[in-house]
């Protein structure tokens, strides 16, 4: 499904605001090609993909997303705990639950999707030894967006559209950064 982006949220798909992919950009659309070796590169690209879901406060991130066609994804449910997976493929699914969405190529606009309430992926992690972990809820959420995006699929595809709405959450999150601040320069002066 392609969206139109409302005025109110037009400023986060300026380009230079950050490195990160947006819609329409064709680069989201297509598909991944599996890993073949996992170089020096390789390593400098997912310790990019790392820095720009925690820059985003995201919870993962996905290749594509900074424009490069190759099957590896972040998933970081818990924002700062990130689980790197080369060729990831998920093995396993168990259930239905849906949440509310979004993506940082598609800055502002949320909606509900349903997805597999839980998950066991597998692939390759950064060192290229092979790693299996089950996530339910979020995490499990995380894991089968990112996954769509190395096959050019986009929550937007899967949202029931009545769910769509825009929220300049980069300005809600700029305040709880603010407010974080705030609480650490107060403990600083005790
Ligand atoms: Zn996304």
């Amino acid at each position: 499904m392609e969206i139109e982006i409302p005025d109110s949220i037009k400023h986060l798909y300026e380009e230079g605001r950050n490195p990160v992919v947006k819609i329409p950009n064709p680069v989201l659309r297509q598909m991944c090609l599996p890993v073949q070796k996992i170089t020096k590169k390789t390593q400098q690209f997912i310790d990019d993909l790392v820095y720009w879901s925690l820059n985003a406060d995201g919870v993962g991130i996905s290749a594509p997303q900074l424009g490069r066609l190759e099957r590896i994804m972040i998933v970081d449910p818990e924002v700062g705990n990130p689980d790197v997976y080369i060729n990831p493929e998920i093995i396993h699914t168990e259930g239905e639950f849906i949440l509310e969405e979004g993506c940082l190529s598609i800055p502002g606009i949320i909606g509900t999707v349903k997805r597999h309430h839980t998950v066991t992926v597998k692939g390759l992690n950064r060192k290229g030894e092979v790693f299996e972990k089950t996530y339910s809820k979020l995490g499990a959420a995380v894991v089968q967006h990112e996954l769509d995006h190395l096959n050019g699929v986009l929550f937007i595809d899967r949202v029931e559209p009545d769910s769509l709405y825009a929220y300049d959450y980069s300005e809600a999150a700029k305040e709880k950064r603010r407010k974080k601040r705030e609480e650490y320069s107060t403990s600083d002066e005790e």
